[in-house]
């Protein structure tokens, strides 16, 4: 796979016929004792270093899958829509560049992005879905049809005490009732080689997205593995409403994108815009930039 520049903010690699680009949509600070759930800070503080108020970064990374007929935005970051202390709290600008900007600044026309995708339906991945403007939501991408899954979209609208702070409704919803965002049953194609497919752990329904020509496979892992830290196995977010199943899910995908020699991108990983997975003796799966 030929990486025609990898690391910074402007990061794009070729998969077969497709072009893969990394859009990091802002970064954040969150605990670093829920990223790395049961972990001990003594083992995950050597990998990602904490601020004086135990936060580590974190990126909202998005994918552009460009692949000749489509052009597909993966994830749309954490938007406009978090309350002013909610920021401060991740110490998020008050406000953030819009992430249309972000992508222009690529050298992507936004208006050419015809689908977008979320992987799950966490404020933290589909923020950027929609804008507020003069007390209305529009689509942030008018152009495109948006997926989700249908199961994940029931789940944030069953209101749990444990996950509901994580569901902002406007930031889906008022795509659903316009019919601009397709809730999907499980695993799909969403177009020749470019997959969506089912990853339960984080929560029930998260869902990964393939995107597979000439041979070439990229896979944005999403949640499943949030950081280059996550690879081993046993490194779960407190988060995850399924840690066993976690675990599961990344014995499994991990261990095809070492197989297939894949490439893989991480949903909040500030270092890493794309990576290879290689066996490690010691944690069994390892991260290399690239
Ligand atoms: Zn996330």
């Amino acid at each position: 796979m030929g990486a025609a520049s990898v690391g910074g903010i402007g990061s794009s690699l070729v998969v077969g016929e497709f072009e893969i680009l990394r859009i990091q949509a802002g970064t954040y600070w969150w605990d670093g004792g829920a990223i790395f759930g049961v972990v001990p800070k003594t083992l995950w503080s050597r990998k990602i270093a904490a601020d004086d108020l135990n936060r580590v970064p974190l990126a909202f990374n998005c994918y552009l899958i460009r692949t000749g007929e489509h052009t597909i935005l993966v994830e749309t970051g954490g938007g406009d829509k978090m309350e002013p202390r909610a920021r401060e709290r991740m110490n998020l600008p008050a406000e953030g560049e819009p992430l249309a900007a972000a992508i222009a600044r690529q050298g992507v026309d936004p208006e050419s992005i015809d689908m977008v995708i979320n992987s799950h339906l966490h404020w933290d991945h589909c923020g950027g879905n929609t804008v507020r403007a003069n007390g209305d939501v529009l689509a942030a991408f008018p152009g495109a049809r948006y997926f989700a899954s249908r199961a994940e979209w029931e789940h944030a609208h069953e209101r749990l005490p444990r996950d509901s702070v994580s569901y902002i409704d406007a930031n889906y919803d008022p795509l659903v009732e316009s019919g601009q965002m397709t809730l999907v049953d499980g695993d799909c194609e969403v177009v020749p080689g470019v997959r969506m497919r089912r990853a339960p752990g984080h929560n029930r329904d998260m869902m990964v997205v393939e995107a597979a020509s000439g041979g070439q496979t990229f896979c944005f892992l999403s949640d499943l593995v949030p950081t280059a830290a996550h690879v081993q196995p046993t490194w779960v977010a407190a988060f995850d409403l399924y840690p066993l199943e976690t675990i599961e899910s990344k014995m499994r995908w991990l261990g095809a994108a070492v197989d297939g020699n894949w490439v893989v991108g991480f949903a909040h990983d500030v270092e890493f815009p794309f990576a290879r997975i290689v066996g490690d003796a010691k944690t069994q799966f390892a991260a290399v930039k690239g």
